[in-house]
């Protein structure tokens, strides 16, 4: 539905309680939302309301790699139509390292894909919010670089990221690097200058790296916790220097794999709910059967315990996580509450990314993007009822 076509109809309505609360609300929306009630008189048979889920790091989804320049646009919709019924409205395909060429290839690639479905009045247009560039400039050692590889991993490049920049039509919003390599003060400066956040991942930086890193503006932590060293001094280490530091937000995988649920437990406490941030890092197979597949120029495997790892190794390559799982992990795993859960995967990765329109959640202005579902709370089970994105239905159960 365009602006045009909607002005005059009728608004939408949706009803549904509030996580936390004992509220009901009825939200009036077209495009954005027009206006919302707290209601006396409530329905008996009602699910639950929340602003869609904002997924920040995903690599592939339902068989398809965006980091293959020669991913088809349908083949490209079809993974976005899938990913509506996990609860995501917004999300930023992820390009990890490999080639220049390789990179800027599939930025293009994805570049188009956005302005084609927007230009067709496609919601999956709209869910493409903008790119993550996970990598190149990361850690080269064994461990902090984690799948990436080695032979196309480079020292940070300004005019690199010019080049991106350009192939996707200025969407680079989330570059993550690691603060160990030299000249990384004036790269996240011209990032984020660039309105891009820069986020520190993949990383064995020192202390004062990293406090180089946050003076020079890095906001975020990538998947805190993983793609690191599997022995590391016991209290002076990047892990610790990361969680100390109040400027940085940060993502966490809660897929039960990535990492134990005791340390996400402290991580959260040491973040505040209000700078924790759930992301998939979905790789292709996600929603797939076992069995091989690709991630960019690596090749990865779906095991039937549901990781993701190298080829022929148990090296850790994303994950076959979906959003509404996250959500009943985070509070099965990680003591939080439904929701903070809700909160972590769709106003803070809005808030942490700069996302316009997202900030605020269910309220007059913000874009109309839903979520609406059960929860089961002896099993603490999310289930998707329908998916709104920006006033159009994408999911229905
Ligand atoms: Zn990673």
């Amino acid at each position: 539905m365009s602006e045009a076509e909607s002005i005059g109809s009728s608004n939408k309505v949706l009803i549904g309680k509030i996580a936390g609360s004992s509220s009901v609300l009825q939200v009036e929306y077209q495009r954005a939302i027009q206006g919302t009630d707290e209601l006396i008189r409530t329905p008996n048979e009602i699910e639950f309301v929340a602003p869609g889920f904002v997924d920040v790091q995903v690599n592939g989804f339902a068989g398809v790699d965006y980091n293959d320049p020669s991913a088809s646009r349908e083949a490209i919709a079809r993974s976005i139509r899938t990913m509506f019924g996990t609860g995501v409205t917004r999300f930023f395909p992820t390009v990890i390292t490999g080639s220049r060429e390789r990179m800027m290839g599939a930025l293009q690639n994805l570049a188009a894909a956005k302005e084609e479905f927007c230009r067709n009045n496609m919601p999956e247009g709209d869910a493409i919010e903008a790119f993550h560039v996970e990598g190149p400039n990361i850690s080269p050692e064994d461990g902090p670089r984690g799948a990436h590889p080695i032979e196309h991993i480079r020292p940070p490049d300004i005019e690199e990221f010019k080049r991106w920049q350009e192939a996707a039509n200025g969407d680079v919003r989330l570059v993550t690097v690691s603060p160990e390599w030299p000249g990384i003060v004036s790269y996240i400066g011209h990032v984020v200058r660039s309105a891009a956040v820069a986020s520190i991942g993949h990383t064995k930086a020192t202390s004062e790296q990293i406090r180089a890193a946050l003076d020079a503006g890095a906001s975020m932590s990538t998947h805190l916790g993983n793609a690191a060293h599997p022995l590391l001094p016991k209290t002076q280490n990047y892990i610790f220097d990361q969680l100390a530091a109040d400027g940085l937000a940060a993502s966490f995988i809660v897929d039960g794999i990535h990492i134990p649920p005791p340390f996400f437990h402290a991580a959260v406490r040491a973040k505040g709910i209000e700078r924790s941030v759930l992301i998939t890092d979905a790789v292709m197979p996600a929603m797939c059967s076992p069995g091989p597949y690709k991630l960019g120029q690596v090749d990865v495997e779906l095991r039937a315990n549901g990781s993701v790892v190298m080829h022929g190794t148990t090296r850790l390559a994303g994950s076959a996580l979906r959003m509404d799982q996250a959500v009943g992990n985070a509070v099965r795993l990680g003591g939080v509450s439904l929701r903070d859960a809700l909160v972590m995967a769709s106003t803070n990765p809005a808030r942490v990314t700069r996302i316009a329109g997202r900030q605020r959640g269910l309220a007059p202005g913000e874009k109309a993007d839903f979520v609406r579902f059960s929860w089961d709370e002896s099993a603490q089970l999310l289930t998707v009822r329908e998916t709104v994105v920006a006033g159009s239905t994408v999911y229905r159960a």
